[in-house]
């Protein structure tokens, strides 16, 4: 440990403030109000030199920084740095005055110390505060803080250049931030997501980044922004039935294998089975389906998996079935209910045999009146290959969906956010696993 040279009053102070991380020492201290005030000095080694001709320069005056570092006992704290002011001596340097190097403590321009970045990230990130609370702590405003934040992120994006080194699967999905038709991309996003640990079975999926908007442009442009390592790297990308992103990823990654997974087949299935539902139901009945109506009581046995049915379900089920008028219904739901019990199957040989069987059933000529399921044949026979690939390649969005819902959570604990920017800031910090 190094022996003081200075009051032991002035140690103390420095201890506790651990002004060696700032490059400076604390001449005194008052309370200010709720804020703690600390005069410091810069503790210089070297003598101040002209940063044009790197002339020794002649102290001039001094000014004060004010700068806002970490708070103190729960206040918020200012430092007044002195900042020494230099005359260039050579004569002939057009430089004239020039002050003392403050960059040790804070950026240039900025009014808060370097030490404050990292503070925000982690009070954001790891202590899930909101930009506001933060804002009180540090006695800032709300915008101040935020524009920190951003900073910061992007700074530790920049920064993290392995973040993307060992990503062989992603998927790519949409999600809706902003629930007003005004906002940017009109409040949808596309959020890519690396599953590579997902697929290998090592881990939990990470948040790459989020694309303002749901388009074809969105992912591409965001694979193109990538290096070409990345673009190589990547061997499967996963994706919804959205024809866009398929666009995108076979233009852009055309030797990686796309995926359509399991989660959006099943709902987009269960979809055509709720419409043909609602069809039969106007058909048979003449009105939307209300309390009391055969097909109405069913509506969610109807999408309930066959073998979670419980008894009463399925005596309702038989009883609607045995209806002449509900045969298409009853059709539907049986497609249905065979896709979910493809993806079940313990054995993806199986499973991929039994969907390709499926496949190729509502392929081949439907009857009439099977409106909806011919629909669903159609697009599942489009994405025949990228439906069936998920069996050798097991890369699903389904832990997109999770960071989705982590990211609907942190859309409603936050009242809504301003833009887009400090959305796709908390996301990352909250899903991203960023190392802080
Ligand atoms: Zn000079």
């Amino acid at each position: 440990m190094p022996q003081p040279t200075s009051s032991p009053a002035q140690v103390v102070a420095d201890t506790i403030v651990r002004t060696v991380e700032l490059g400076v020492r604390i001449t005194d201290a008052a309370l200010d109000g709720q804020t703690t005030v600390l005069w410091c000095e810069l503790v210089v080694g070297a003598a101040a030199r002209c940063p044009d001709c790197g002339h020794a320069g002649v102290y001039r005056d001094a000014v004060e920084r004010r700068l806002t570092d970490l708070p103190l006992a729960g206040h918020p704290t200012q430092l007044r740095v002195r900042v020494p002011r230099y005359r260039c001596a050579r004569s002939g340097c057009e430089r004239g005055v020039f002050a003392a190097d403050t960059s040790s403590v804070a950026r240039p321009g900025w009014t808060t110390t370097r030490r404050c970045a990292g503070y925000v990230l982690r009070r954001l990130a790891v202590d899930r505060l909101t930009v506001g609370a933060i804002a009180r702590e540090l006695g800032r405003s709300w915008d101040t803080i935020n524009g920190i934040a951003v900073a910061a992120t992007r700074t530790l994006l920049a920064g993290d250049r392995a973040r993307l080194d060992d990503v062989r699967v992603i998927g790519v999905d949409e999600h809706r931030w902003a629930h007003t038709r005004h906002a940017e991309g009109d409040g949808f996003v596309t959020v890519i997501v690396d599953l590579t640990d997902v697929v290998a079975g090592q881990g939990p999926a990470r948040l790459l980044d989020l694309v303002p908007g749901r388009s074809a442009a969105a992912v591409r442009d965001w694979l193109a922004a990538r290096d070409q390592g990345f673009r190589d790297r990547v061997e499967v990308v996963a994706m919804d039935g959205f024809g866009g992103y398929k666009t995108a990823a076979a233009e852009t990654l055309p030797d990686a294998v796309t995926v359509m997974d399991p989660f959006h087949v099943v709902a987009l299935a269960g979809a055509k089975l709720d419409l043909c539902r609602q069809r039969v139901q106007q058909d048979t009945l003449g009105h939307r389906g209300r309390a009391g109506d055969p097909l109405y009581r069913v509506r969610r046995a109807l999408r309930t998996r066959l073998a979670l049915l419980t008894e009463r379900q399925r005596t309702r089920l038989a009883a609607v079935f045995a209806a002449e008028e509900h045969v298409a219904v009853q059709v539907t739901w049986w497609a249905y209910q065979r896709v979910i019990d493809a993806y079940a199957q313990p054995d993806p040989q199986q499973g991929r045999r039994l969907l390709a069987a499926v496949i190729d059933s509502l392929r081949r000529g439907l009857p009439a009146g099977l409106d909806e399921l011919a629909q669903l044949g159609r697009t599942l026979q489009r994405r025949r290959d990228d439906v069936l690939a998920y069996f050798t390649r097991r890369a699903s969005n389904g832990p997109t969906e999770a960071i989705n819902g982590r990211l609907e959570a942190l859309r409603r604990n936050a009242l809504g956010f301003r833009n887009p920017l400090n959305y796709w800031i908390r996301s990352l910090l909250h899903c991203g696993r960023l190392t802080l």
